[in-house]
């Protein structure tokens, strides 16, 4: 481990257990290119008070945009827009002495690139890591693995056990560090949208777990019936790790079109017809604070370990929520 750095890196298991009421925790995205990590720091900030346990930082994969060559000619390139996950992620360890949990993912990724970011990590003193399959390229239309990586995340969490174990991709390497990862992953209460059956998401859900993933992280959802009956179903399929609700609270008239777009999530009616009659959005975001916050209450109610907020980067609603619930 990286003592020399003096950053904690505690496992997010490691802290459910010590936990002695509901953990808050937040997922933050790196800024565009270009843009300095001061508003990364300035998003986290308000939210220091409440004390997270841990603050996950996304990965964003490459996206294709046409760019003029040196001879001026119009090509389709790839550039990564987000890129600094792992930087980021060490750069708040360093600062504020709080866990990070990086992303990682399969697309993009040889299984020798996954390899070397997570040694990277590893030398950092970075001991978490979320596994996902990661986002298609959109122009792409559906998911396309790199020729040498994983498809899905099951294969990912198997490599990082692997490396767990100090078995790295080079079997002739000789007295290797083992990393000490602790795994986790993502879980769909309304589903996955690739997949037909929730029985069979779950079927694949515990396929990660099994090869080690050692808790769950929910996609938002609006309607909590629909995380009760995902934890009693994810029970009922074997499937007994930590399983941490995901949380983010509506916060434009824009969003009751768009979240169910491109997260597959439905809006109940009651919180639907509050957004429709709000005069603008800070009305709506007044909306979506209250009603995270009553959704937070029932999550506690219900036994939830952590609640997990996707702020965005914007910290002012979840500042809102954190204050009445934490
Ligand atoms: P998987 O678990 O691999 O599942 C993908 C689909 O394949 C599902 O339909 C599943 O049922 C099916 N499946 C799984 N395993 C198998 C198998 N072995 N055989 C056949 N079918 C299988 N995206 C990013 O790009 N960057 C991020 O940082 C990021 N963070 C996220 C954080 C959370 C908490 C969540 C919920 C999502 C996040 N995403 C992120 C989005 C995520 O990458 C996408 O939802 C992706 O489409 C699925 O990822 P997964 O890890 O759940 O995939």
């Amino acid at each position: 481990m990286a003592t020399w750095l003096r950053i904690p890196s505690m496992k997010v298991t490691e802290h459910f257990r010590r936990a002695k009421s509901t953990l808050f925790s937040i997922e933050i995205l790196p800024p565009l290119k270009g843009a300095s990590i001061q508003s990364i720091f300035d998003g986290i900030d308000p939210l220091v008070e409440f004390n997270p346990s841990f603050i996950d930082v996304t990965y964003h994969r490459e996206e294709y945009i046409q760019r003029k060559n040196r001879k001026g000619e119009l090509k389709r390139v790839k550039i990564r827009k987000r890129p600094g996950t792992v930087g980021i992620s060490a750069a708040i360890q360093a600062r504020y002495k709080i866990d990070t949990v990086p992303h990682m993912i399969c697309g993009g990724f040889s299984l020798e690139e996954t390899e070397n970011a997570l040694l990277d990590l590893h030398f950092l003193g970075i001991n978490n890591v979320l596994a996902l399959q990661g986002d298609m390229i959109k122009a792409d239309g559906k998911f396309i693995p790199h020729p040498d990586g994983h498809t899905y995340a099951n294969e990912l969490v198997e490599q990082i056990v692997d490396m767990n174990k100090g078995k790295y991709l080079d079997s002739e390497l000789q007295n290797v560090d083992k990393t000490d990862y602790c795994i986790g992953v993502a879980g769909y209460p309304e589903k996955h949208f690739a997949c037909d059956d929730l029985d069979i998401d779950l079927v694949n859900l515990k396929r990660k777990v099994d090869a080690g993933a050692e808790y769950i992280v929910t996609q938002m959802f609006y309607d909590n019936q629909k995380f009760f009956n995902f934890a009693v179903r994810c029970r009922k399929a074997g499937i007994n790790v930590p399983i941490i609700p995901g949380l983010k609270p509506i916060a434009t008239k824009k969003q009751l079109e768009v979240l169910p777009r491109i997260f597959y999530v439905d809006i109940p009616e009651d919180l639907r017809k509050a957004v429709e009659a709000c005069k603008d959005n800070d009305a709506v975001k007044q909306v979506g604070v209250e009603w995270a916050i009553q959704q937070s209450k029932e999550l506690i109610d219900f036994g939830a370990l952590c609640l997990h907020f996707y702020t965005m980067g914007r910290s002012e609603q979840t500042r809102a929520i954190a204050k009445a619930i934490f």
